[in-house]
């Protein structure tokens, strides 16, 4: 049989417990098989300042997902030179993971900017689409039907998610403010945090 594999990207800047429930509700509602994390290097527009270095975001990223039996964690958008397009990654995916069908999972704020995103038609044609909504952050149904067909919007799959109100710039925000971000990441993620002093204002791994 096929496997079925979700491919959840994102700067993990940290990893917390919004992405690792949303990406358990959705592999279990697919249903999935098994769910890559996939840590992006950091897009040109994501400030910087008091961000975690990509080994110690992947290093989060593997923590997170460790006591989880169907997550697992691919390097491959870190080692690649260059920028990184979704695109290519789930073309080399598929290649790495021949047979396999490939769902990508994003947020309906990630979808409602796709066609920004480098070749959004040929990448909506390339996998199949999960699109984890949650309340305050629906869908342009509007504007995703004025950019795409038809046939490219049947790759697109919505499906409703608890509403999370955790964000990685929380957290972050909430470690310089010297505030518990207990509960809202993994215990292991929270301890790798406070051992390698990330995102504290004096932070000297900037
Ligand atoms: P930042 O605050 O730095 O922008 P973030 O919390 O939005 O970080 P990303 O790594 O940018 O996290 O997000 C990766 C993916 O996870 C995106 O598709 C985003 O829509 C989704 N996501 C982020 N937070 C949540 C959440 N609380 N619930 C559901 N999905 C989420
Ligand atoms: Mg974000």
């Amino acid at each position: 049989m096929e496997r079925r594999i979700g491919i959840m990207g994102g700067t993990f800047d940290p990893i917390h417990m919004g992405h690792l429930i949303t990406a358990e509700m959705v592999c279990s509602a697919a249903p999935l098989d098994a769910v890559l994390f996939v840590p992006a290097a950091r897009p040109p527009h994501k400030d910087a300042a008091h961000a975690a270095s990509m080994q110690d975001r992947l290093a989060m990223t593997e923590y997170g997902v460790c006591e989880n039996p169907h997550f697992f964690v691919s390097d491959i958008e870190l080692r690649r030179e260059g920028p990184s397009y979704t695109v290519d990654t789930i073309t080399e995916l598929q290649a790495q993971l021949a047979g396999a069908e490939l769902f990508f999972i994003t947020g309906a704020d990630a979808m409602n900017d796709l066609y920004r995103w480098h070749e959004p038609e040929r990448l909506l044609r390339s996998c199949r689409f999960i699109v984890a909504t949650r309340q305050g952050a629906p869908l342009d149904e509007l504007l995703i039907a004025e950019k795409f067909t038809a046939e490219e919007r049947s790759h697109i799959q919505v499906l409703p998610t608890p509403h999370l109100e955790i964000s990685s710039t929380v957290i972050r925000a909430r470690v310089r403010a010297g505030l518990s971000i207990r509960h809202l990441v993994p215990r292991a993620v929270e301890e790798y945090i406070r051992e390698r002093g990330l995102y504290r204002a004096d932070d000297k791994n900037v």
